[in-house]
């Protein structure tokens, strides 16, 4: 995705060659018309799927992930990553942080996921696939069925990508890094 993409190279900061922040439009200021392109983006890939509710990590994925679930006209579920004390029936799973280097728990609400519930599952960033682990578990719990993955900016060298395309589900990435670096800047994979 061109916007995307251009976004990136203008206000997205190479801090290593692992690390791209991206604080000033998705993470921490959130840009709204770039988050509106995205969730059309996903949601005209996605439309096909007979999704029924779309599902996130707090607090990255949620301004894509509610923008898809706007233009797919369905609900959006974020998994969160403190058990409040008003949730009575939590499904519950340990995740790996890429960013933080540590173990943090994600919870859901039984009742938020159905059985007969085809998810869609949107994330900010894809590195090695901790958090996809994470979502396939409490997605499996309840007993539904992950019907699809839309990554905002995938790190196409670590280890997420290959474990998406081994789970054979429809799968679509706006901006696929192919390398990046302080001093040479962001070259881009032309995968999808
Ligand atoms: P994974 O679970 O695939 O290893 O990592 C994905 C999660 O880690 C995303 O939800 C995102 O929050 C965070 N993350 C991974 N790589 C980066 C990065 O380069 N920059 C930022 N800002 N977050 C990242």
């Amino acid at each position: 995705m061109e916007l995307l993409k251009e976004t990136i190279e203008q206000k997205g900061d190479v801090l290593s060659e692992n690390i791209l922040k991206v604080d000033t439009f998705l993470n921490h200021l959130i840009e709204p018309d770039l988050m509106d392109e995205i969730g059309k983006e996903f949601a005209r890939f996605f439309r096909g799927t007979r999704i029924t509710k779309v599902m996130t990590i707090e607090s990255g994925g949620i301004a894509p992930a509610i923008m898809t679930a706007v233009h797919l006209h369905v609900p959006l579920l974020f998994a969160k990553k403190a058990e409040p004390s008003t949730m009575t029936h939590p499904l519950t799973c340990s995740v790996h942080s890429f960013t933080k280097n540590n173990d943090y728990s994600l919870c859901v609400e039984k009742e938020a996921i159905e059985p007969d519930d085809r998810v869609l599952f949107i994330d900010d960033f894809l590195a090695n696939g901790e958090a996809f682990k994470g979502i396939c578990s409490l997605i499996s719990q309840a007993g539904a069925e992950l019907s699809g993955v839309g990554i905002c900016i995938e790190k196409a060298w670590q280890n997420g990508r290959q474990m998406i395309d081994k789970a054979d589900i429809p799968y679509l990435c706006l901006a696929s890094i192919q390398s990046m670096s302080p001093e040479n800047g962001i070259v881009w994979s032309e995968r999808t």
